[in-house]
């Protein structure tokens, strides 16, 4: 056993001062019934705790590190732009870039906003598409998450097609009826919402590939069943690609998809490490925002130097590189079915999926994991064992079943072929 101590003690001092000892939930690993590390730095694919031991990291500070850790190019600019400044509240040559870069990258946005965080970016997306369309109701998919705005910590009714409860004490009733819940890949579900509310329905929000309910893919038929619906009902689409973005293409999900929504956001990847988020799309919704338009959203620290030099360094980089989202396809594809054989020569149940550099190994019974319920039938408890024995084999991974995991181009093949390793011993020993 590895010696925890000194994590094992920042985590009680932080709970006497931080509610839970986190600043977000995840990362307390109470869905693996642990105890979180102390990370003390990172570089390149490893993470480093403060008891000394290094990780192959498969986290990634949830997605933005598709770089690696602390890529000298992003460091750099960081301590550039902080020499001439941090904020100004006003504008800067480095927005205007940025926003290019963008466009460049994303040919269905026209223009582009930048926020602070995801949660901020589908946010005021929402408020937009509200203000845009004149309605009221937004529907969102079981097992798709889009930071903690009220409007959408939300779960589905009792029946089908009545309104949502609340997710979590704090979020308003009035609220929770203007969110209706569709079902992940179950186009039917989706058809009786506009069926029941034609003119009422404002937008419609999905992850196009999921992250955040473990990696789902979405069928052909039900991705472009959604486009075609916003479209017959004067619904704007919004594709949330805060995780997808610049991770699985240049231009993120809907290029590999082929489908073009009304509006997308993004954040992780886009800041490069730091908090950052944006919203963008076609020319006629965003001038709708102010000051051009009259839908209210502001931001005193937004397109802050700091992070636009961080995101534009990083985006560059994936834009520049030649062939880098295969090399990173490449080095995924090595994990995924390396764990796949590891499942099949053991003769373990589960199931991997993936869509490039974002992957989940869901401990099921069932052949395919396609939606919010196919996900919740896995084993949490074999999930929680399988991370503890990871890490004891120096291998980080998300403390959640219900999470992507996510390959970076600093994965050497022999970390991922020592991780591989790592989790056939671990099935090997779960197997008994
Ligand atoms: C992470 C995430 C968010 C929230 O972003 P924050 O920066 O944590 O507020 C929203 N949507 C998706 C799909 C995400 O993965």
């Amino acid at each position: 056993m590895k010696n925890y101590t000194q994590s094992i003690a920042a985590f009680q001092e932080a709970q006497k001062h931080i509610p839970g000892g986190v600043n977000s939930p995840v990362r307390s690993f109470k869905s693996v019934d642990g105890d979180p590390l102390f990370i003390a730095s990172a570089k390149g694919a490893k993470v480093f705790d403060i008891d000394g031991h290094e990780y192959i990291d498969y986290v990634g500070s949830w997605g933005p590190m598709i770089l690696g850790h602390a890529h000298p190019d992003v460091i750099m600019a960081i301590q550039k732009t902080a020499a001439k400044g941090t904020s100004f509240g006003a504008p800067t040559l480095l927005e205007t870039e940025m926003a290019l870069q963008i466009k460049k990258m994303v040919p269905s946005i026209d223009s582009i906003r930048m926020v602070n965080s995801g949660t901020e970016a589908t946010m005021s997306a929402l408020r937009l598409a509200r203000g845009y369309t004149n309605r009221e109701l937004v529907i969102k998919f079981e097992g798709c998450y889009h930071g903690h705005n009220d409007s959408f910590l939300i779960k589905a009714g009792s029946g089908a097609l009545t309104f949502g409860t609340p997710n979590s004490p704090g979020v308003t009733s009035g609220t929770a009826r203007d969110t209706l819940t569709a079902g992940y890949n179950d186009l039917d579900s989706v058809k009786e919402l506009f069926n029941r509310y034609p003119e009422q329905i404002a937008a419609l929000i999905l992850e196009p590939v999921t992250g955040n309910m473990g990696v789902v893919i979405p069928e052909p038929e039900f991705i472009q069943g959604v486009r075609d619906l916003c479209t017959k009902y004067g619904t704007v689409l919004i594709f949330d690609e805060v995780m997808t973005g610049f991770r699985l293409s240049k231009g993120g999900a809907q290029q590999i998809l082929g489908i073009t929504p009304d509006l997308t956001c993004f954040g992780k990847i886009i800041g490069g490490g730091l908090p950052v988020g944006a919203y963008g799309g076609k020319q006629e919704i965003m001038d709708k925002l102010a000051p051009k338009g009259p839908v209210y959203q502001a931001g005193t620290l937004s397109g802050n130097p700091l992070a636009m030099a961080a995101g534009l360094t990083a985006l560059k980089i994936l834009d520049e590189t030649d062939g880098f989202y295969d090399m990173l396809e490449d080095k995924s594809a090595q994990l995924g079915e390396g764990i796949k054989k590891c499942l099949a020569d053991l003769n373990f149940p589960g199931v991997v999926n993936r869509v490039g550099s974002m992957f989940t190994l869901f401990f099921t019974e069932e052949e395919q994991v396609n939606s919010f319920a196919d996900a919740l039938k896995c084993n949490t408890v074999t999930y929680a064992k399988y991370f503890k024995m990871a890490l004891e084999s120096g291998v980080y991974l998300a403390p959640s079943q219900f999470e992507a995991g996510f390959m970076s181009a600093a994965h050497t093949s022999k970390k991922i072929d020592k991780t591989i390793e790592a989790t056939y011993e671990a099935l090997k020993v779960l197997k008994g």
